[in-house]
């Protein structure tokens, strides 16, 4: 009697396979069949930037249901991850008197920063950087201040098209051109080592059709990684390649009007001006993540063309 109990106990373990919290990351859950972290290991990473809800929203709703994706998972593990979770508490962006956590991710800190100076995020970065740095694949959830449609961010390499085109989003690639920051956010480090990895800009930040996009993102991202099973969607035509990084230039430098993403300006046009000074672009330019509340310094906007 005893033992028929323990075998239906054994045997009810491992239909239901769980997310177990992550042995070393706080706030990182992992999902494979043995519980441990087995390799090949696929990130999901939501809410680097705190107030952007849609992945979380997104992965809490896998927690819920772990039966859904273990069901369908081929193999290694699945490793859901909340990014900054003390942003997410305040309710902003990065923490207060904090700093944007998706420029740290080269690491360059930990050399020229004395551990005394680091802030909140300096030490959110560093323990996530076994996954940042040794996945197998990464996808980072993002959502916008400005309305956009969904959009993923790729390096300029064929297979992070392809890839990023899987997500049935517009694409946009070149994140890795000279002077755009790919070597300081998440996905560097995967993209230096060639291996799949996106970022995902699901929408305006509390739009419902922003918290879908986060959900569809996850599923079909660990589709097209082979991490569960299921069918690829016919991919996105929809391909922009960015070419320029505006920073804002002065104080009081205002774009030309309200643009949101993929706003199209004509050669000649406006993108914004202050006192004194006027930007025009000198070809067709396709606004991305156009950013009104930037502070001097700090990017505006990005410009892509088509192709
Ligand atoms: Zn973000």
């Amino acid at each position: 009697m005893a033992r028929g109990c323990h075998e239906r106990a054994t045997q009810h373990a491992t239909l239901t396979r769980a997310f177990v919290p992550h042995p070393h990351i706080p706030e990182a859950w992992v999902l494979s069949a043995s519980g441990e972290l087995e390799p090949p290991v696929t990130v999901v990473l939501t809410a680097l930037h705190g107030n952007e809800r849609c992945g979380l929203h997104a992965i809490r709703r896998s927690m819920e249901r772990p039966e859904q994706l273990a069901a369908r998972q081929l193999s290694g593990s699945v490793v859901l991850v909340h990014g900054n979770p003390r942003a997410t508490e305040q309710g902003r962006r990065y923490t207060e008197g904090g700093t944007d956590i998706n420029r740290l991710f080269s690491y360059e800190y930990v050399e020229r920063l004395t551990p005394e100076a680091w802030v909140y995020e300096h030490h959110r970065a560093l323990a996530l950087r076994p996954l940042i740095t040794g996945a197998d694949a990464l996808l980072d959830i993002h959502s916008a201040s400005q309305p956009t449609p969904p959009f993923a961010i790729c390096d300029g390499s064929p297979q992070a098209v392809e890839l990023a085109a899987q997500t049935g989003f517009k694409v946009t690639h070149g994140w890795d051109g000279p002077g755009m920051l790919m070597d300081q956010v998440s996905i560097g480090s995967l993209v230096a080592q060639g291996k799949p990895a996106l970022s995902v800009e699901c929408g305006q930040h509390e739009a419902a059709s922003t918290l879908e996009a986060a959900e569809q993102v996850l599923e079909r991202f660990l589709v097209a990684v082979g991490a569960i099973s299921g069918a690829p969607l016919q991919p996105s035509a929809e391909v922009f390649r960015l070419f320029a990084r505006v920073v804002k230039p002065t104080h009081d430098f205002e774009l030309a009007r309200d643009f949101e993403s993929f706003a199209r300006l004509g050669p000649g046009e406006v993108l914004g001006s202050s006192p004194g000074l006027s930007l025009s672009v000198a070809r067709e330019a396709f606004l991305v993540l156009p950013t009104p509340s930037a502070e001097r310094g700090e990017d505006i906007v990005y410009l892509a063309e088509r192709g």
